[in-house]
């Protein structure tokens, strides 16, 4: 075991985890840096359709301001979308200058597509490998810190954290297990910053990666950290037959159309002005209720791009081609492709300010993992990455800050005895449980069952109820590989822990939130009741329950208003 000390630590090497990285190095502090798997292998690789900005003529800041307003449903925090949209343009051009390739029009100039929800066009691109190409423009960044006089940046590559360090007061860093050892040690940081990502596992079918298993979020809940409007979770509309592989809203963005199995372009009826791009939780109800209503294959509708001319598939929508012909053998070319709505982002998450501050002293939140909130019931399209990378650079700057008026900690033994020991209790376990694979499975297909596009109070109780059994089951999920070296069935087994505190959590907001906002669609509560709920739901952790509180929303220039589309 060893004991390793940072100014800042920083858990997750995505977007979010890698800008606030370099803004805290930047900011003179000795960064470590953790991610249980290689930083450019981090989700947000998966990122493909843009990042928003107002830069283009005839736009403004306020217009991206109100757009995300209106997209959340009047559930953002308005302060914080203000500071979102208004840092938008300087980040997206210090993106550039950093060296991200972004799209540019014949006259040189950058040139945006559109987006769902987007009253401009503002999302700017790299083909459909967006978070790609920002990513690993970060990576070089963060390797060139030595370069330019900056401490050098202690990169933890494949390890795992389990859980946080504090004092009882106060966030002191975290545990951690070398994946490749199994060794389990701690780093104990002045200010500790979650840029986890989010839990699209917890839901079957799922755009997300198997790795966003809402980790952070469940370690901050158990440190007492509260948990923020859980029960908004964004269905995206076009997620691919089966797979549940994503098919970007920059289809749409280039024109692309929805049919139904009759072949009718649906969202006239739906959204008459918008069509296809309204925003994912209109389309999403559009489409779930042309598949209950019968007009689908399969459960699915279809995204027509033959009208798109093969040229601009072949410069802007290549990956889709390829994903199409690779998992459901159509060219999307020659064939409209099926898809339906597949749980895709979490709006909600670890509670923030606009410097990534939790309310537990010396622990920050930044991207998916945090709620800042600026998403509030529904996220608009490309706004997430520029979410990473405001709020991941607010956080480094904040938590280097609050370290300097830190005094050091030395992290008790008992703290790491007892973390060991929890793993070594689920090494030991017989093997007469059900398997990780298979609790997992049944959490993701009764998740979407009862909290899918549609809910009911029926449908929720009976997920709680569910819930409750799945973690008797956990309880006794064996673990078959007994050995240390790059155990991912323990890992799993550890994952799915916090998966399940995050379902959890999801279910009771969709219980206690009596409406219908955003992505949260109660059938029993059908509209938005801005007299009783114009306000966010708070989560927090004690070891006598779950406690409820509530939170108003900021409000500075948008008063609510009917969403038309
Ligand atoms: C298919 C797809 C396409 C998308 N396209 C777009 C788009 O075009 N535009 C847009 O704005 N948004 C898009 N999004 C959303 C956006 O990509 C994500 O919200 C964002 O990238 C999340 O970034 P992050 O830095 O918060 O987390 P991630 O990129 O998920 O990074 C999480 C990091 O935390 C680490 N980590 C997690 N748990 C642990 C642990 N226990 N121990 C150690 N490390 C840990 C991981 O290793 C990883 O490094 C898309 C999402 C998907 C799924």
């Amino acid at each position: 075991m060893a004991v390793f000390e940072h100014d800042v630590l920083v858990i997750g090497a995505g977007l979010a985890g890698m800008r606030a990285a370099l803004s805290a190095q930047a900011a003179g502090a000795n960064v470590g840096m953790i991610s249980k798997v290689h930083p450019v292998r981090s989700h947000s690789n998966a990122a493909q359709g843009g990042i928003n900005a107002a830069l283009n003529e005839g736009d403004s800041w306020e217009e991206h301001a109100f757009d995300t307003v209106k997209g959340s449903d009047y559930l953002a925090d308005q302060d914080s979308v203000e500071v979102l949209c208004s840092e938008a343009g300087a980040e997206l051009i210090a993106l550039e200058r950093m060296g991200v390739i972004f799209n540019r029009e014949e006259s040189g100039r950058l040139g945006p597509r559109m987006f769902g929800g987007a009253s401009k066009a503002r999302a700017y691109f790299v083909g459909d490998i967006t978070g790609q190409a920002i990513l690993h423009v970060m990576y070089e960044q963060l390797m060139k810190s030595e370069a330019r006089g900056q401490t050098p940046l202690r990169l933890y590559e494949e390890w795992f954290v389990t859980s946080l360090i504090t004092d009882g007061d106060q966030c002191r860093g975290a545990l951690v297990m070398e994946i490749r050892t199994g060794e389990q040690h701690a780093v104990v940081a002045k200010g500790t910053i979650l840029a986890t990502g989010g839990f699209g596992r917890v839901y079957e079918p799922s755009t997300n990666a198997l790795i966003c298993t809402g980790d952070g979020m469940s370690q901050a809940w158990r440190v007492g950290a509260p948990l923020m409007d859980m029960e908004m979770v964004q269905y995206h509309p076009t997620t691919l037959k089966g797979s549940g592989v994503l098919i970007t809203e920059g289809a749409r963005g280039e024109g692309a159309y929805l049919l139904n199995s009759e072949g009718d372009r649906f969202m006239k009826t739906y959204a008459p002005n918008a069509m296809e791009l309204a925003s994912r939780d209109v389309i999403s109800r559009a489409e779930q209720t042309e598949i209950n209503e019968g007009r689908s294959v399969d459960g699915c509708v279809f995204l027509d791009m033959r009208h798109l001319s093969e040229q601009i598939i072949a410069e802007r929508l290549w990956q889709i081609r390829e994903i199409g012909i690779d998992f459901v053998n159509v060219d999307i070319v020659k064939e409209p492709i099926p898809v339906r709505p597949g749980v895709h982002y979490a709006m909600g998450g670890v509670k923030t300010d606009v410097n990534g501050a939790t309310p537990m002293p010396g622990l920050y939140a930044a991207g998916e993992v945090a709620c800042v909130s600026v998403h509030g019931g529904n996220r608009l399209g490309a706004n997430s990455l520029l979410d990473t990378v405001i709020f991941g650079r607010r956080s480094g700057v904040a938590a280097t800050e609050f370290g300097r008026g830190v005094s050091s900690f030395s992290v008790p033994e008992s703290v790491i005895e007892n973390e060991k020991r929890k793993v070594q209790e689920l090494l030991d376990r017989p093997k007469n449980g059900d398997r990780v694979a298979k609790i997992r499975l049944d959490m993701g297909v009764s998740m979407d069952k009862n909290v899918g596009v549609f809910r009911t109070a029926e449908g929720l109780e009976a997920q709680r109820e569910e819930v409750k059994k799945l973690k008797e089951r956990y309880a006794k999920v064996p673990v078959e590989d007994k050995g240390r070296v790059f155990n991912t069935d323990l890992l799993f087994a550890l994952e799915l822990e916090f998966l399940l505190d995050c379902a959890e959590a999801i279910v009771e907001g969709a219980i206690i939130r009596k409406e219908s906002r955003g992505a949260h669609t109660r059938l029993d509560f059908p509209g938005r009741n801005d007299q009783e709920w114009l306000k966010h739901v708070l989560l927090t952790w004690t070891p006598e329950g779950v406690r409820t509180d509530f939170a108003p929303v900021t409000i500075t220039k948008w008063t609510p208003a009917e969403r038309k589309y």
